[in-house]
C-alpha cells in the first residue's frame, strides 16, 4: 500500500476514486474482449465447418470420378469468401487432389497430406480437417484454412477504444473525485480538526459538527459522546476538588480556631498562674520580709523561742514559695511559655554561685562540699544561666538534703564525647532503692518521702529533666542502697574563649562600702511593700528614703528630689511602672535616674520585657536582702 502512504485523506480518496474507476474499466473491458475473440472464434469456426460441408458436398462427384479439375473448380469458388487463403481436397489415398491458394498469398505451402481431421487456431490461421463422405463412404478429406486478421484488427481497435475510454474516465474520475472528495472528506476532516483543537486547547466543551447518518456520522456522534464523557468526568474531578478545597478551607478554619482557642486558654492558663503566682508572692512578701526584718532587728532582739517560731513561719513560707514558683515553672513548660536564652555560661561561676547559697544548709547539716570545678580550668557550657544555676542548685541541695550527718558532697566534671561536659554531683546519703529509681523524675513522687523531716515538693527533678532537655541536654543518675548517689547532667560545651566577668559579691552591705548619702525613692501601691523596704534600708543611715503610693505621685516627688535610685513596682492601678518608667525617662530631670523594677511579677517574658526597655535590674519579691542590697550598690556606687 506504498500508493496510499504519507498521503492526505483527501489524496488518499482521489486515488482510490481513480484507482477503482480505472480497475472496474479495464476489467469491464478485458471481459468484453474476450468474449469477443471467443465468440468470434466459435462464429468462424461453425461459418468454416458449414462452408466445409457445403465444399465437401460439392467435392464427392470430382473425387467420385477422379476429375481433378471440377474438384479445383470447387475451390475455386472459395474467391468469393476473404477469409480463406487456402484449401486442399485429399484422396483416399491422402494425396493432394486439388488445391487452392488465393492470390497475394505469399505463403503457397499445402501439407502434402491432410492433416488430423478437426479445427485448430494456429499462428494467427484457423485450420479445419473434414472428411467427405458419399453414402457413407469416405473418399477424401477436405484442408481449409482461414485468415484471422479480421479478428487481430478487431482486437486492436477494441482495445484502441478501451485505452481511449480508460484515459476519459479516469479523467472523469479525477475531475468528479475532487467534487466527491468534498462530499466524503470534508467530515473527517471537520473531525480530524476538532480533534486538533480539543487536543491542543484541552477544552473538552468543543463538538465536532454531525453532518451525516453514515459511518462518520457515527464515529462523529462517538467521538462527541467521548467528550461528553471526559467533560462530565472533569466536572466531577472539578467538584470533587472544589470539595475537597472547601473541606481543606473548612478544616483549616476550624484548626485556627481550635488553635486560637487552645492558644487562648493556654495564656489565660499562664495569665492566671502568674496572676495567682502574683497575688501569692505578695502576701508572701510580707510573711517572709517581716519575719526577715524581725530576726534581723538589731535593736530589739527577739527571744530564742520567738526567733524558733520565726524561723518555723520563715521556713513554711520558703516552701510555700518554693512550692508557687516551681508549680509555676513546671506550667510554663508545659504551655510551651518558658523561654530560654542560650548562651556561653561560666561552669564556675554557676557552681559558686550555687555552693554560696547551699553552703548554710550543709553547714547546717555538716555536710563537706568538695568542689572540683575551680577556677584554674574555666569552661564554658551552652545553657540558660538562670535555668542552669536551678537545676544545678537542685542537685546540689538534694544531695545536701539526702545525705546523712558529716556526710559528703562532691561536684565534679568531665569533658565527654559529643563535645558535651557532665557535670556531676554525688553525694555519701542512703541512696535511692531500685525499684523507686524509675519513678525520680515523676512530678509530685517523692519517693515516700512525702510528709517527712526532710522538706521538698517532688517537682524539682521533673522540672530539672525538661530544662535540660530544652537545653539539648540529658539528666541522668546512679545509686547504691546505702552508698549514696551521683546525678549527672550532661550538656553541650561552648567554644567560647574570654575569661568571664568575675562574679560579683552578693554580701555587700551598704553601710560599709558608702560614705556620702544616697537617695532613694520606692514606687509601689503596697502600703506593706512601702513599709517592709523602708525598714529594710533604714538599717543603713547613709540611706535617705522616700517612697510614693502611686506613678504618678512617684513622677513628682523623682523630678523635685532628682534621688539616686528608683524601686518601681509594676503592676499598678492607675499607671503602670513600665508607662512610669517610660515617662521618667523623657523628663530631662529624671532620665538619667537608674531604676530598678520591684515586683511579684516572675514571669521570664516580663523579665525580658523591663530590663529591654532599660531597667537597671529586676528584683521579684519577696526580696532576697543579699541580692536587693547587691543590686543597689552596684548601681548608686
Ligand atoms: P524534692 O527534693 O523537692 O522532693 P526532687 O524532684 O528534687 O523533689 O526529688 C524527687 C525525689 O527524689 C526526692 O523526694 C527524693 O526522694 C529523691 N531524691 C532526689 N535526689 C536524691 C538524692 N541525692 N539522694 C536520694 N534521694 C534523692
Amino acid at each position: 500500500m506504498e500508493l496510499f502512504k504519507n498521503i492526505s485523506v483527501r489524496r488518499k480518496l482521489r486515488r482510490l476514486i481513480m484507482l477503482i474507476s480505472g480497475l472496474s474499466l479495464v476489467l469491464a473491458c478485458s471481459a468484453f474482449v474476450v468474449y469477443e475473440l471467443i465468440s468470434f472464434r466459435t462464429n468462424l469456426t461453425r461459418e468454416m465447418v458449414s462452408l466445409a460441408n457445403i465444399i465437401g458436398a460439392n467435392s464427392t462427384a470430382p473425387l467420385e470420378f477422379n476429375d481433378a479439375e471440377a474438384g479445383n473448380e470447387t475451390l475455386k469458388g472459395l474467391e468469393a469468401e476473404p477469409k480463406i487463403v487456402k484449401a486442399v481436397i485429399y484422396s483416399r489415398e491422402n494425396q493432394i487432389f486439388s488445391s487452392y491458394i488465393r492470390a497475394n498469398n505469399p505463403d503457397n505451402q499445402i501439407p502434402p497430406s491432410a492433416p488430423p481431421e478437426g479445427n485448430f487456431f494456429q499462428k494467427g490461421f484457423l485450420n479445419l480437417v473434414q472428411p467427405i463422405y458419399l453414402d457413407k463412404r469416405k473418399l477424401g478429406h477436405l484442408y481449409i484454412q482461414a485468415d484471422l486478421h479480421e479478428m487481430t484488427a478487431r482486437i486492436w481497435k477494441y482495445g484502441a477504444i478501451l485505452i481511449s475510454v480508460l484515459l476519459l474516465s479516469i479523467l472523469a474520475a479525477f475531475l468528479m473525485s475532487s467534487r466527491l472528495e468534498k462530499w466524503v472528506s470534508q467530515p473527517i476532516l471537520n473531525l480530524a480538526e476538532t480533534v486538533d483543537r480539543v487536543s491542543l486547547t484541552k477544552n473538552y466543551s468543543l463538538r465536532a459538527q454531525k453532518d451525516s447518518d453514515d459511518e462518520i456520522g457515527f464515529l462523529v456522534e462517538r467521538f462527541n459522546d467521548m467528550l461528553n464523557q471526559i467533560e462530565e468526568k472533569n466536572i466531577a474531578l472539578q467538584n470533587a476538588n472544589d470539595e475537597l478545597e472547601a473541606r481543606v478551607e473548612e478544616r483549616t478554619i476550624e484548626f485556627k480556631q481550635a488553635k486560637e482557642e487552645a492558644q487562648k486558654s493556654n495564656y489565660a492558663k499562664s495569665e492566671f498562674l502568674a496572676n495567682m503566682s502574683h497575688e501569692l508572692r505578695t502576701p508572701m512578701n510580707s510573711i517572709l520580709g517581716f519575719s526577715q526584718l524581725l530576726q534581723m532587728d538589731i535593736k530589739n532582739p527577739l527571744k530564742d523561742y520567738q526567733q524558733e517560731n520565726l524561723s518555723s513561719i520563715s521556713s513554711a513560707g520558703n516552701h510555700l514559695l518554693e512550692l508557687i514558683n516551681e508549680v509555676l515553672d513546671l506550667s510554663r513548660i508545659e504551655s510551651g511559655n518558658m523561654v530560654l536564652l542560650i548562651e556561653p555560661v561560666d561552669l564556675m561561676v554557676i557552681i559558686d554561685n550555687v555552693i554560696s547559697i547551699t553552703q548554710p544548709m550543709a553547714f547546717k547539716n555538716k555536710i563537706s562540699i568538695n568542689n572540683q570545678v575551680t577556677s584554674e580550668n574555666r569552661i564554658f557550657i551552652e545553657a540558660d544561666t538562670l535555668r542552669f544555676k536551678q537545676v544545678v542548685l537542685n542537685l546540689v541541695s538534694n544531695a545536701i538534703k539526702y545525705n546523712k550527718h558529716n556526710g559528703s558532697v562532691v561536684i565534679s566534671y568531665e569533658k565527654i564525647e559529643n563535645g558535651q561536659l557532665r557535670l556531676g554531683v554525688r553525694d555519701s546519703g542512703s541512696g535511692i532503692p531500685n525499684e523507686k529509681m524509675e519513678n525520680i523524675f515523676k512530678p509530685f513522687d517523692r519517693l515516700g518521702l512525702e510528709g517527712g523531716a526532710i522538706e521538698g515538693t517532688g517537682i524539682g527533678l521533673t522540672i530539672s529533666k525538661k530544662l535540660i532537655e530544652m537545653m539539648k541536654g540529658t539528666i541522668g543518675f546512679s545509686s547504691t542502697l546505702g552508698e549514696g548517689s551521683f546525678f549527672y547532667v550532661d550538656i553541650p560545651l561552648s567554644n567560647y574563649q574570654y575569661p568571664p566577668v568575675p562574679i560579683e559579691n552578693t554580701s555587700i552591705s551598704i553601710k560599709s562600702n558608702q560614705n556620702k548619702n544616697k537617695t532613694i525613692l520606692y514606687i509601689d501601691d503596697n502600703s506593706t511593700n512601702l513599709i517592709l523596704v523602708k525598714r529594710f534600708l533604714g538599717n543603713y543611715s547613709n540611706i535617705e528614703f522616700s517612697s510614693a503610693l502611686n506613678a504618678f505621685e512617684g513622677i513628682e516627688i523623682a523630678k523635685s528630689q532628682i534621688p539616686d535610685l528608683i524601686l518601681m513596682d509594676i503592676h499598678m492601678p492607675d499607671m503602670d511602672g513600665l508607662t512610669a518608667f517610660s515617662k521618667l525617662k523623657s523628663i530631662e530631670e529624671t532620665k538619667n535616674i537608674p531604676i530598678i523594677a520591684l515586683t511579684a511579677d516572675a514571669m521570664d517574658k516580663n523579665i525580658k520585657i523591663a530590663l529591654d526597655m532599660g531597667f537597671n535590674d529586676y528584683i521579684t519579691k519577696p526580696i532576697n536582702l543579699n541580692d536587693f542590697l547587691a543590686s543597689i550598690n552596684k548601681i548608686i556606687t
